[in-house]
């Protein structure tokens, strides 16, 4: 069949090959032209191109099922493979990759662009086409057919179904329309019931910097690099591939103080001030190779499939990847969740061919069961975490949030066994229930995990330029 998928994301560029190896014919729609001829790659519209990305072990097992020889264009462009090693000793069946975030994409678009089947087209997707021609989305259709978006909704159930989608005021017909438009998607949204959640109150400001020759990468405390708490923000280094990697600042969004670390000098010095940033981004060791990255508006949302009355409003429409779930990206799930819900929705469309209602009503249901849970566990985390960076205890009269529970295991390592498949996301967020009494124990008696060495966010506030 024929087969619309709009946005050549990474979750759409997978969605695309492995439908394309399915039999189908794909094409992939983007506002967003690719790297140019020089190389650059502007990527407006994707404002995390140029963040910090860790690429989970989920993401290359999915990868390793359905398309392996795009491992090795994403090694040859560069990416490293950190292979963890399990409680047993042995190897981990699949990698973690390393590598920033606009390596990983050009050589997954590389690879898309290249599959037999798969045809990208640069444009706008205005709308989804219904069967009965009318465009679906908010838009032009909607203004057209004079219609309000409830009633439009109902024209499109009364036995309508996907029909395509209109890119640049041109229809592309197909039989089956994938949306992975990405967190700000607008497409169809008058057909989904609205989205929860919103902001999640902390923002990014990064900055990429290269090791220089024969300087070796600075300390780690984790497989990406390393990920310290202070006191009101956290600061990461993640390692990259190529001797590249990212310094990173995050920090409450409303704390307008730190709007000045978008001046390089105010960066530099604010780094060179957390001894752990220090190491790496020192002169000595290494050279800034991007301007300061902000990175404001970060959110935890999800939306499923359904609309308001939980309907299958437009069979033959499909959402998939960050239009379904953000999550704060601190914890580096982002790519690791659409792949899931990528692998999960193949298997659907394989099983329920002809169904397409079938396969929305099964991917929602599972969506609710294996992407919702970390949707709200980063609610409930970042809400909690905020309150504690402007001065709140630990609150131990109620459930800990998962940050918490590990940072618990760091001084308890029996809970491990189980906060262990958490931070791999190889368990949902609820199988923590089961230790999270006995680290809310651990800080009843009063223990409290020390602040890593640096200055406080006050500190750090006092020796910022004041911003504009
Ligand atoms: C600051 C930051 C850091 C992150 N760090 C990590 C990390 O460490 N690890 C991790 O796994 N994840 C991370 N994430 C999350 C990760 O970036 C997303 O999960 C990922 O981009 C989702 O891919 P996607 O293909 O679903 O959407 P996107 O990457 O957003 O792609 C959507 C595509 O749709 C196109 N598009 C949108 N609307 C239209 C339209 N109307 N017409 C045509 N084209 C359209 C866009 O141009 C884009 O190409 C981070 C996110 C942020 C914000």
């Amino acid at each position: 069949m024929d087969v619309a998928v709009a946005g050549a994301g990474p979750t759409g560029l997978f969605m695309a090959v492995a439908l394309a190896r399915r039999g189908h014919r794909v094409t992939v729609a983007d506002r967003d032209a690719g790297p140019a001829a020089d190389g650059s790659w502007e990527r407006r519209g994707v404002m995390q191109f140029h963040h910090p990305h860790g690429f989970r072990p989920q993401i290359a097992q999915a990868l390793q099922a359905e398309m392996p020889e795009a491992l090795t264009a994403l090694e040859d462009a560069g990416a490293e493979r950190i292979v963890f090693r399990g409680g047993d000793g042995e190897p981990a069946p699949h990698a973690a990759l390393r590598c920033r975030r606009a390596v990983f994409e050009r050589a997954l678009r590389g690879f898309a662009a290249a599959e037999p089947g798969v045809t990208l087209v640069q444009g706008h997707v205005d709308d989804v086409l219904g069967s009965g021609g009318r465009a679906a989305g908010p838009g032009s259709g909607e203004r057209a057919a004079g219609l309000r978006s409830g009633e439009r909704a109902a024209d499109m159930r009364s036995g309508g179904r996907a029909a395509g989608l209109r890119v640049d005021g041109r229809d592309l017909p197909a039989d089956l329309v994938i949306n992975a438009s990405g967190r700000a998607s607008r497409i169809a949204a008058d057909l989904r019931a609205p989205a929860e959640g919103g902001d999640c109150g902390l923002a990014y400001v990064s900055r990429q910097y290269a090791l220089l020759p024969g300087a070796e990468p600075g300390p780690m405390n984790a497989p990406v690099g390393i990920i310290q708490t202070l006191t009101g923000y956290l600061i990461a280094v993640f390692l990259h591939d190529r001797r590249t990697f990212s310094a990173l600042f995050i920090r409450p969004a409303d704390d307008r103080r730190f709007g000045a670390l978008r001046f390089p000098e105010a960066f530099q010095a604010a780094a060179m001030a957390v001894p752990a940033l220090a190491a790496w981004v020192d002169p000595g060791r290494s050279t800034p190779i991007t301007p300061v990255l902000p990175g404001g508006r970060l959110y935890n949302t999800y939306r499923g499939q359904l609309d308001a009355e939980g309907r299958v409003a437009l069979p033959g429409l499909l959402h998939v990847g960050d239009t379904v779930c953000t999550t704060n990206p601190s914890a580096g799930r982002g790519v690791a969740v659409a792949f899931q819900q990528a692998v999960a929705l193949l298997r659907l469309l394989d099983e329920y061919p002809d169904d397409p209602a079938a396969v929305a009503l099964a991917f929602d249901e599972w969506c609710l069961s294996d992407v919702r849970p970390w949707f709200s566990d980063h609610v409930y985390w970042d809400t909690d975490l905020l309150r504690r960076w402007n001065g709140g205890d630990v609150d131990v009269t109620r459930r800990l949030p998962s940050d918490l529970i590990m940072k618990a295991s760091e001084q308890d390592p029996s809970l491990l066994r189980v906060v262990g498949p958490y931070m791999a996301m190889e368990a949902l967020p609820g199988t923590l229930d089961e230790v999270e009494p006995q680290a809310r124990a651990l800080f009843a008696s009063g223990w409290r995990p020390a602040p890593h060495p640096g200055p406080t966010r006050e500190e750090l506030a006092a020796t910022l330029p004041s911003a504009p």
